[in-house]
């Protein structure tokens, strides 16, 4: 079966490979592994060529298609933004190696922003500014709403007491999402509020926290009496719940994408090592790559299903699953890459470890990808009660 979209995308599509054959660097294109890699060997948590990159996408309107012209876009479709996802990761490069800002700042401040706030959104989504999320804390991860930081208001300013940590680009960012209590008697999802902060503010202390892949691009955030305009607030007080549920809703239907071609491309990686490692003819390994290949594949056409609904105006329960399948699938695979190469799969020794390390790096990394942003079993509960309906446990 050959699928096909309309003129209307192949012609955008033609203008998109243009523009990328003339201007991705050269470095983008290892940089698909660094979205997720964090490796130890990067010296700058958001390398320079990274930067200029992001900003040439927005200059160009190729940052966030969907968007206008003013914030990197040029007024795609959504089916338009898949075939943009689909040509970026089938070429393996990034749009950015710090996705807070484009991918959740900006559109939780269009949606929720007031005039001054909205103006910082461009710099966002060029990565002019770098932003960090403060969400988690020690005593909050999967369950956010239990978050103790405390704001209170006094006069024009809210003072902040408390802790977060796992904050991606932390040690770098100027700006934050800090999310904090601020009604500590009302019930816990009521009682919390976005502040934006920034990260020079007198009373923050940021401690850098290493990955098991060695790297640290994140880190613990302290805030001790840290002063913060009251117009600082986002929303309105205490509504700050709602905007945790918001962002990423101009690009969800296609989101899917990424990460079914992450997992292809780690399945093409599998080949090549069993083809190195000269075990094509064991039968019980082929096997075995065969069953990831199926499985990627099947999720690709999932996804396609999922956004035709989307597309015909219908929810798309199948885009839930994608994101848990998508990582689990990922580390099963690299789990597997692992098994074959035995002993030297510890080493990044590179006369016996695979690609210089990078396998053995992305092997760690796989793990992040089924925590950050709600872990799988957080995920798993998400769909038995949203999408199939079944009572909580
Ligand atoms: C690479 C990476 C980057 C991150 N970046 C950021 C960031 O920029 N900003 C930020 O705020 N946070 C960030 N995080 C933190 C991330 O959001 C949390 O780690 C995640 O939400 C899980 O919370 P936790 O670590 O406190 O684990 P916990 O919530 O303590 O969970 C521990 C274990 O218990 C399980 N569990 C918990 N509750 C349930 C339940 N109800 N049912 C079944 N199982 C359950 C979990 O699945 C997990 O296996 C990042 C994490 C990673 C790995």
């Amino acid at each position: 079966m050959q699928l096909s979209f309309g003129p209307e995308v192949e012609d955008f599509r033609v203008e998109l490979v243009a523009f990328l054959d003339e201007h991705v660097p050269v470095e983008a294109r290892t940089g698909f592994d660094m979205m997720d890699s964090g490796a130890e060997d990067r010296t700058e948590v958001i390398p320079e060529w990274a930067r200029r990159w992001q900003a040439t996408l927005f200059d160009h309107g190729w940052m966030i298609p969907g968007y206008p012209a003013a914030l990197g876009g040029r007024d795609a479709t959504p089916i338009q933004t898949l075939a943009y996802l689909e040509e970026m990761a089938r070429r393996r490069v990034p749009r950015s190696l710090h996705f807070p800002g484009y991918a959740i700042v900006a559109p939780s401040l269009l949606e929720f922003g007031n005039a001054e706030q909205q103006a910082l959104i461009p710099a966002a989504i060029r990565g002019d500014t770098i932003w960090c999320i403060g969400m988690s804390e020690p005593d909050a991860g999967s369950d956010l709403a239990g978050l103790s930081t405390r704001a209170e208001l006094d006069g024009d300013r809210f003072v902040v007491n408390g802790q977060k940590v796992w904050t991606s680009y932390a040690t770098v960012a100027q700006k934050c999402f800090v999310y904090v209590r601020t009604d500590p008697t009302a019930p816990k999802h009521k009682g919390i509020s976005l502040l934006i902060v920034d990260m020079d503010t007198p009373g923050i202390e940021i401690r850098p926290l290493r990955h098991l892949s060695g790297a640290a691009n994140f880190a613990e955030v302290f805030f001790t009496d840290v002063e913060v305009p009251a117009a600082n607030l986002v929303g309105a007080q205490n509504d700050g719940w709602r905007i945790t549920q918001g962002s990423l809703a101009h690009e969800r239907a296609g989101l899917w994408v990424e990460g079914v071609s992450r997992l292809e491309s780690t399945v093409q990686s599998l080949v090549d090592l069993v083809q190195r490692r000269g075990l094509t003819a064991d039968a019980g390994v082929r096997r075995r790559v065969a069953a990831f290949y199926e499985q990627a594949a099947s999720l690709r056409a999932l996804g396609y299903k999922g956004f035709a609904s989307f597309a015909q105006g219908s929810s798309a329960p199948e885009h839930s699953y994608m994101r848990l399948a998508t990582a689990e699938l990922g580390k099963a695979t690299y789990e597997l890459g692992m098994e074959l190469q035995g002993a030297d799969a510890a080493t990044r020794d590179s006369e016996r470890g695979e690609e210089n390390g990078r396998w053995v790096n992305m092997f760690f990394m796989s793990f992040a990808n089924t925590i950050a942003g709600g872990t799988s079993e957080i995920q798993r509960n998400i769909i038995a009660q949203r999408v199939l309906g079944l009572p909580r446990a």
